[in-house]
């Protein structure tokens, strides 16, 4: 049948056209069904292929030779559908098909497809992840998800950043940012043993080896040569944390930026969060209204409102006399030289400012070794130039810093940390060798999905979550 080999249109790109096709030939398209109603002589069924939010109409009338087939399609079916465009009658809907011709090409027996046409939780939609992405919270969430990767990638190719590829083994633990997971070829039933030990030499790489929590250390390298870089790739936790904002594997983005201080990061920070934002706005219109309509009212408003706006900015300093002088009975004390805990975060950015705000200069002693220390504070006060970008609902967004490029600092900085300086001979080179200011930061890329839909929990924007004692799919 020739119809057959006619390429396949996009219900998207059928949606999208401002008139009917001149000349009107038959399209193709392809999908899986959503719902079929017949009533008397005609029979509509709604199929989705995900390349857009809207389902398309297909009318068949009875006289169609595939109309009995067509009365026994159910819900997750796919189909083939050879027809015409033509306005729709009907309301919500600016265009459908009327078929010629309508193929099954996979059933879904309804006795057994666990998507039936009511509304599932999303609890019970996390144990089906292969069958998520066909309701319309998790195609929302795909096309979102896509469009803000493409948003950050477009964010720093306009600016003339590099993006350089990270490696995700690695022997070195970024300060120890969080729990890592080990990677290893040896027997673990038997390893081999060495002065009563294990024997890590037998090992693959002939040391210990684990999946990176960070670029970063390796983004720095570039940063020292190419100047503007940023890394976007998966890292991993083994932290044993089962937050609504925590998960084991989650991709990072990390812009690292030579012949920059905290400033200047704080203002590309925010630069890069209103570009994402925007772009996901523009982009997936229909996608954010559901979300807007179904997880937070606020939503759309309160997106527009950051891309408007400056963020705030505030010392961690001023941060703890605001959280002491709030008036608030936090679980968790507040005191100068102690680390924000959430409720903190969310206090300062929810009720305090009611907008994201950018907390710098943080204490020394709770922040990484690399920061840069800020060198006109007490030493019972000592600071690093440290920034954390804190958003309503979701706490930290982004974590980051400028550098320590003094090698001396960095040195005696290492030295209180109790960190062997050995393994770190490279990046102390980059001290030694043309060191450059420089500054850059992580942003979680799920919490931000997170954040630009309204979903309560990081498990729902990601496609497969990893968390504790969860690994399936
Ligand atoms: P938190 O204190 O919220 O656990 P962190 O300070 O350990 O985060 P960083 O090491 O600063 O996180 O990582 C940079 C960014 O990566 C964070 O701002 C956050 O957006 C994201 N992030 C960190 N840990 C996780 C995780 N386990 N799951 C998802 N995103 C994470
Ligand atoms: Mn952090």
């Amino acid at each position: 049948m020739p119809t057959t080999k006619r390429p396949r249109t996009r219900i998207k790109d059928l949606l999208a056209l401002e008139q009917l096709p001149v000349p009107n030939d038959p399209l193709v398209v392809m999908g899986w069904v959503k719902t079929v109603r017949s009533s008397g002589a005609v029979a509509f069924v709604q199929i989705n292929d995900g390349s857009a939010f809207a389902d398309l109409q297909i009318v068949v009338d009875a006289n169609c030779p595939d109309y009995a087939l067509v009365q026994r399609l159910t819900t997750g079916c796919s189909v083939r559908v050879t027809g015409i465009l033509q306005e729709s009658l009907g309301r919500g809907q600016r265009y459908e098909i009327l078929a010629d011709a309508v193929a099954l090409l996979g059933d879904a027996d309804p006795e057994e497809y666990p998507l039936q046409k009511k509304r599932h939780t999303l609890e019970f939609l996390r144990e089906l992840a292969h069958l998520r992405p066909r309701t319309n919270t998790f195609g929302a969430m795909a096309r979102v998800r896509n469009a803000m990767a493409f948003g950050i990638h477009q964010f720093f190719q306009q600016r003339g950043f590099l993006y350089v590829q990270t490696p995700i083994i690695t022997a070195s633990d970024a300060e120890g940012a969080g729990a890592m997971f080990r990677v290893t070829t040896l027997n673990i039933n038997d390893p081999p043993t060495r002065n009563g030990g294990i024997d890590d030499g037998q090992d693959f790489f002939g040391r210990p080896a684990f999946l990176t929590v960070s670029g970063q250390l390796e983004a720095e390298i570039f940063a020292q040569s190419m100047a503007d870089v940023y890394t976007f790739g998966p890292t991993f936790r083994a932290e044993n944390s089962n937050t609504s904002r925590h998960l084991a594997e989650f991709w990072m983005v990390e812009p690292e930026v030579a012949f920059c201080d905290l400033d200047g990061l704080a203002d590309l920070a925010e630069d890069f969060l209103r570009h994402i934002f925007a772009h996901a706005l523009q982009s997936c219109p229909d996608d954010m209204a559901f979300f807007n309509r179904f997880y937070d009212k606020e939503l759309i408003a309160t997106l527009e409102s950051i891309v408007a706006a400056d963020f705030e900015r505030m010392t961690y300093t001023e941060a703890i006399a605001a959280l002491q002088s709030s008036g608030e009975r936090f679980e968790f004390p507040v005191e100068w030289g102690l680390d924000l805990q959430s409720e903190h975060e969310r206090y300062l950015t929810e009720r305090k400012v009611g907008k994201p705000v950018i907390v710098t200069d943080y204490p020394s002693s709770i922040k990484a070794f690399y920061m840069r220390l800020n060198e006109d504070t007490p030493a019972h006060r000592q600071t690093v130039r440290a920034m954390d970008v804190l958003v309503p609902r979701i706490g930290e967004i982004i974590g980051g810093s400028q550098r320590e490029e003094r090698l001396n600092i960095l040195q005696s900085r290492m030295a209180e940390a109790g960190l062997d300086q050995a393994p770190y001979w490279w990046y102390l080179d980059l001290r030694r060798y043309g060191t450059a200011p420089h500054a850059g930061f992580g942003l979680g890329f799920e919490r931000t999905v997170q954040f630009a839909t309204g979903m309560q929990n990081i498990r729902d924007v990601i496609a497969f979550p990893r968390t504790p004692r969860n690994a399936e799919f």
